[in-house]
């Protein structure tokens, strides 16, 4: 091959058919498909031929590869420039690093990056592809998102400081963690808006939708969102499904278990996209907790919507898993039509029943109690600190292969329930340091109007 010879895109289609091909750039810009679908590339690349090759890699040098094949259009160079900046604040060296309990559990620890859960891995390399993206537009971007706690912290510390990007983040005030309002609060960065509003995460987040709604005002002020949904979340966590096999003995990769706490239905994709690609591992199980519609949906076929109950592990306390959408698109035989049925029948609130065809996902739930007696025991066994989150992984373990649990968040970020489990309380420096600095915050009503006109105030 020519050096420099521009190389040919990969183009990204929409789950609902409706929406003209995009390169991977307009992909992450836009976030969610014009047509209200969700973005997929083209083809998946194979990469099993290239494990072998990976397996010596650093972790940023991993995520630099596997981006290159679903943006071959920015040059491999730039891509590990990206990699390279985006891990590296995580404090462990080997940014995820797998941690061996037994024989026959393995956890993968996602929490070491600045926010202290996995959400960093997407949103710091998320936040550079905008700063990259305004560089080359010349436009200045708005970054909008509601949160009900991570997201919102880790989309900011992807965006603070970098030039050309403001972030606003709504929130619900008196409902996130105050560790985590302090995440979004204390950062002492000039383009950092955190907004408490009134009301509960869903009257956040429809004032956000509504914002977008407005496509006059969106486009005056170049608003991008930040949610789930970007395809480039979903890949930057694919990196660390291979990473972690490539860690383990080769005689237990093909049948190991990944073990995901579960939400939203994007991390767990993610490994099962990865697997597609041919990655070598066995099966998936979803891990929820008591909001186990997923957990339904895996053991009866009925996807059944229903009251969001507050729970210990609350980034977990979702019954609208957004990525679901891409998951049903190859269950469903890759039917765009199909898919606007199926998904026009959820919106509406009625239930819908898939037959699933045999697929590599097992399901399991766990209730409040059962997540502070898990973390006891774990603690009592192993000495290992589990935040409520990762505890929802540890029931209904495979005896017969072995496990990798995905751990979520530090339990630092979850200080009392982990407390009521171990008797004392985990800390952590960086949350430590964040207890003495001052918040800086922009509350006001949850009306679009009040939104829309501090934005335009702000806007540089
Ligand atoms: C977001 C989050 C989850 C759920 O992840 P999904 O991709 O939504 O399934 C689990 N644990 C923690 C700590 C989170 O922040």
């Amino acid at each position: 091959m020519v050096a420099g010879l521009p190389k040919k895109p990969m183009r990204y289609f929409s789950t609902r058919g409706q929406t003209p091909l995009h390169t991977f750039s307009e992909a992450v810009e836009a976030g969610l498909a014009p047509d209200g679908g969700l973005f997929l590339p083209e083809s998946l690349p194979s990469i099993a031929g290239k494990l072998a090759e990976w397996s010596t890699l650093s972790y940023p040098q991993l995520a630099a590869e596997f981006f290159t094949l679903f943006a071959p259009e920015i040059p491999k160079d730039e891509w590990h420039q990206l990699t390279a900046e985006a891990y590296r604040r995580f404090e462990s060296p080997e940014v995820a690093p797998l941690k061996k309990i037994t024989d026959k559990t393995y956890i993968l620890e996602l929490f070491h990056g600045p926010t202290l859960a996995f959400k960093d891995f997407a949103l710091q390399l998320l936040g550079l592809l905008y700063k990259r993206q305004v560089k080359l537009s010349g436009k200045k971007l708005c970054v909008l998102g509601a949160t009900s706690g991570d997201t919102g912290s880790a989309a900011i510390h992807g965006c603070m400081g970098q030039d050309g990007i403001q972030i606003f983040i709504l929130y619900p005030n008196g409902r996130v963690s105050p560790l985590q309002e302090r995440q979004m609060a204390c950062t002492g960065a000039d383009n950092v808006f955190a907004i408490p509003v009134p009301g509960t995460f869903d009257d956040a987040q429809r004032v956000v939708k509504d914002c977008f709604g407005d496509t006059a005002f969106a486009g005056e002020v170049n608003l991008s969102a930040v949610n789930s949904i970007n395809i480039a979340r979903i890949l930057a966590q694919c990196v660390y499904y291979i990473w972690a096999v490539l860690r383990l003995p080769e005689k237990d990769r093909a049948t190991c278990e990944f073990v995901v706490p579960t939400g939203n239905f994007g991390n767990v994709l993610a490994g099962w996209l990865a697997q597609r690609m041919g990655l070598p591992c066995g099966t998936f199980r979803v891990a929820t907790n008591q909001n186990d519609i997923l957990y339904r949906f895996f053991t009866t076929g009925e996807y059944r919507q229903g009251d969001v109950h507050p729970s210990h592990a609350p980034s977990m306390d979702i019954q609208a898993a957004s990525n679901f959408e891409r998951f049903l698109y190859f269950v469903l035989g890759e039917d765009s039509a199909r898919i606007r049925e199926v998904m026009a029948q959820i919106k509406s609130g009625s239930p819908v029943k898939i037959d699933l065809p045999a697929t590599t996902f097992r399901a399991s739930r766990m209730d409040d109690d059962t997540i502070v007696k898990a973390t006891a025991q774990m603690w009592k066994d192993w000495h290992y600190v589990l935040d409520p989150h990762t505890a929802c992984a540890f029931t209904d373990m495979a005896q017969d292969r072995v496990s990798i649990v995905l751990s979520t968040a530090s339990p630092a970020k979850f200080p009392d329930v982990v407390q009521q489990a171990t008797g004392s309380e985990p800390t952590h420096p960086t949350l430590e340091a964040l207890k003495a600095k001052d918040m800086q915050r922009w509350p006001m009503d949850a009306t679009t109007d009040a939104v829309k006109a501090f934005i335009r105030a702000k806007k540089h």
